[in-house]
């Protein structure tokens, strides 16, 4: 299945020419991940016609306003929907504390269940598994503890060579077969070679999320050749040094990162207010890394299976 990332939100600071703060719905399979929850998030839930209910995780990379002050909206939001089922909570330390006085204060008492799961400051860590996929933390160089996350798909089952075998097959030969095993009958008689009638996994999928950071070559030992690569790039080269005062990064440096890493698509955002038009920090990306697009609202960005870029 392919992977998606819609775009909610990519502007920085403050709302401006109609952009939002951040936030990203990432799809993987059959699970959406909510990334980074600015204010405004949950009305572009209803403009794009995004069920609240579709989400089961949320992971904040830190604790500046234009990156999750849109979460206690939602959280209600959940909970006047009648929301019971457990949501799990990813972010620094903090936030779980300021939510649950937030909540205290308005006294209110979720109907369903917030299982936390706090980073730890400039640490690369698993912090997160399903059966389907992993998700680390990318240590962000920021003013405050930031913490980019890596999405990555579990290895997947070899896929069957349907030319090759009968329209119908029992469950357990399609798993042995699916495992890599060969399949043979009640006497020992070879049925199924397994390299014959299956056809390899298709690609680990992954999605790198970098909020706001400096640029940081660091990230190369982590981020390498990932299918999708977000980065933010508030500034552009002739603010180079405001970017470094303010630990943000250039459009083009994140380009390099990008180029460095050798990912297969570059999407850019967090962009500063100061920038109306963001041709040219497009253009400036691009003239370094050339697959790199504008995190714009509404945008979904698709890799396939074979991580091809849609
Ligand atoms: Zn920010
Ligand atoms: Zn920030």
């Amino acid at each position: 299945m392919p992977l998606h990332v819609k775009i909610l939100g990519s502007n920085s600071a403050s709302f401006a020419h109609n952009r939002h703060h951040t936030s990203q719905l990432l799809q993987i399979q059959d699970q959406y991940f909510l990334i980074d929850c600015g204010e405004g998030t949950q009305m572009q839930f209803k403009r794009y016609g995004i069920k609240f209910s579709k989400i089961d995780h949320i992971f904040i990379s830190h604790l500046h306003g234009d990156h999750y002050y849109g979460l206690i909206g939602l959280l209600s939001t959940m909970h006047l929907y009648g929301r019971v089922k457990p949501l799990i909570l990813v972010g620094p330390p903090g936030l779980i504390e300021i939510i649950s006085v937030q909540l205290r204060y308005s006294e209110t008492h979720l109907n369903f269940p917030i299982e936390y799961i706090e980073w730890v400051p400039n640490e690369y860590q698993l912090i997160f598994e399903n059966e389907k996929l992993t998700v680390h933390t990318l240590p962000l160089d920021h003013r405050v503890p930031c913490s980019g996350y890596l999405f990555k798909e579990k290895p997947k089952k070899r896929r069957l060579n349907k030319v090759f075998l009968p329209d119908r097959l029992p469950p357990n030969e399609i798993q042995l077969l699916k495992n890599g095993e060969d399949v043979y009958d009640d006497q020992g008689k070879l049925r199924y070679a397994n390299a014959e009638v299956t056809l390899p996994p298709n690609r680990q999928l992954s999605y790198a999320f970098c909020s706001d950071t400096k640029y940081k070559p660091g990230l190369l030992n982590w981020i390498s050749q990932t299918d999708l690569l977000y980065h933010e790039a508030t500034f552009m080269e002739d603010m180079r040094e405001r970017a470094e005062n303010t630990f943000h990064t250039t459009a083009s440096q994140a380009a390099q990162l990008a180029l460095d890493a050798g990912v297969g698509r570059l999407l850019i955002g967090h962009f500063s207010t100061r920038y109306k038009n963001l041709d040219p920090v497009l253009r400036e990306a691009t003239s370094v890394f050339k697959p790199t697009s504008l995190a714009v609202e509404g945008q979904v960005f698709t890799i396939n299976d074979h991580g091809e870029h849609g």
